[in-house]
């Protein structure tokens, strides 16, 4: 038997918990289904902590963005009671025209944005850990930290309940239509109907949006864990998020260490195999340890310890790695939000107000048009 919702939301991952928030802060009849569990393990929000910087060189109009989904992490936290932003400073290293510094000081420069850039003198005062070439510039962004994924999205769906939100867990949405009445959606449990649907699918946007042939690549990435030469230097508290741009425009990047996590997180950030997200090897492969290891053995030879774990997670990118939300293209009362590229977490607050603006209004006054799919035909 059919059932009505006001919006559907199907994922509750990043994306998909945050909208189920807002759209029950709002007073709307909200269902979200779940593939897998609440959080879980299998898709792209795995990994015990996600960079937040504000001084954004993957281009400046995230900024705006940006400011709002800082004030809305604050809010989270002052309403949940839980800690889930950590505001430890944000190093950024590389020759002085790399991407990463050149786009993190226009960013800043446009902006506003606090920041300080680092001589050598400083940079082996305040970071030890750090051994990078002589030439090598160094900038401080006082607002960059970390956000905890596994415990925001508990965290959203939490809320979202307690809101009056319906979350199911292990339930696969294997289908869905739209018509000028609304939405069904069949799932491996029941039947749904509603006025509109959310699509926050991660890794699986691809198979549930298939009729926009959309160029989504989703791809294989991992994340190491080592226990450090000498622990003291990389505290929480006084060892800020890290990331060191290299010539191809990849990054190598990592966190302090926790107090719950054991060890010191490193990982690339550059697209890593293609895969499918339903056959993906999350085993450790030949070579994943090495695509973090080159780097610590040379830029911070006092982490450069013994390993602890590995882990995979999936990035989806679009084909010019920015972000995809919008009204499908087909069926007015579906949006969609996908293409999060390796760097998405750190907006899920701001998305999902965008998202739920969209679906309850059909518009959003923040200023997210530069990732519609407009951009992406014209091309
Ligand atoms: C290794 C790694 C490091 C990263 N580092 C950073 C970082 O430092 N900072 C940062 O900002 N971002 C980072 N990112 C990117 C960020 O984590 C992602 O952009 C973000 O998690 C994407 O959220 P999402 O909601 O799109 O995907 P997910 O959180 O994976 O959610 C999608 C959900 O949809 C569900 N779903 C899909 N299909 C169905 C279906 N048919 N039925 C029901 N449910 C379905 C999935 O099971 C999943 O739970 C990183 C990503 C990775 C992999």
């Amino acid at each position: 038997m059919a059932q009505v919702h006001d919006i559907i939301v199907i994922g509750v991952g990043a994306m998909g918990a945050s909208t189920c928030f807002h759209l029950a802060s709002t007073g709307a009849r909200v269902l979200g289904l779940e593939q897998f569990d609440v959080p879980h393990a299998q898709g792209s929000s795995t990994g015990f902590s996600r960079m937040i910087r504000m001084a954004y060189y993957e281009h400046p109009d995230y900024v705006p963005l940006l400011r709002r989904a800082y004030e809305l992490w604050h809010e989270l936290e002052s309403q949940s009671g839980q800690k889930l932003l950590y505001q430890t400073g944000g190093l950024y290293l590389g020759v002085p025209d790399c991407e990463l510094i050149t786009g993190s000081l226009q960013a800043a420069k446009f902006h506003g944005l606090p920041y300080e850039m680092l001589d050598r003198r400083q940079l082996a005062e305040r970071f030890k850990a750090f051994h990078v070439p002589e030439d090598w510039a160094a900038m401080l962004e006082p607002a960059a930290g970390f956000l905890l994924p596994e415990k925001v999205i508990s965290t959203f769906a939490d809320l979202a309940m307690r809101r009056g939100a319906e979350i199911h867990g292990r339930e696969e949405v294997v289908q869905w239509k739209a018509d000028q009445n609304g939405v069904q959606v069949q799932t491996t449990r029941g039947r749904y109907s509603a006025k509109r649907l959310v699509i926050c699918g991660g890794a699986w946007s691809g198979k549930l949006l298939a009729s926009l042939g959309l160029e989504l690549q989703v791809t294989r990435q991992v994340m190491g864990w080592v226990w450090p030469k000498q622990p003291d230097l990389f505290a929480l508290g006084s060892f800020p998020v890290w990331a060191i741009g290299h010539a191809d425009g990849s990054l190598h990047y990592g966190f302090p260490m926790m107090g719950d996590v054991p060890g010191l997180k490193v990982a690339h950030h550059a697209p890593g195999t293609p895969t499918d997200p339903d056959r993906v090897e999350r085993q450790p492969l030949p070579g994943d340890e090495e695509s973090f290891r080159g780097a610590l053995r040379r830029f911070l030879p006092a982490g450069d310890g013994p390993l602890l774990a590995l882990r995979t997670c999936l990035y989806t990118n679009s084909r010019d790695h920015h972000f995809i939300i919008d009204q499908h293209p087909q069926h007015p009362n579906v949006i969609l939000a996908c293409g999060f590229s390796g760097h998405g977490f750190k907006f899920a607050s701001v998305i999902g107000e965008i998202l739920s603006d969209l679906a309850m209004q059909r518009k959003s006054d923040l200023p997210f048009k530069f990732l519609s799919l407009d951009r992406l035909r014209k091309k």
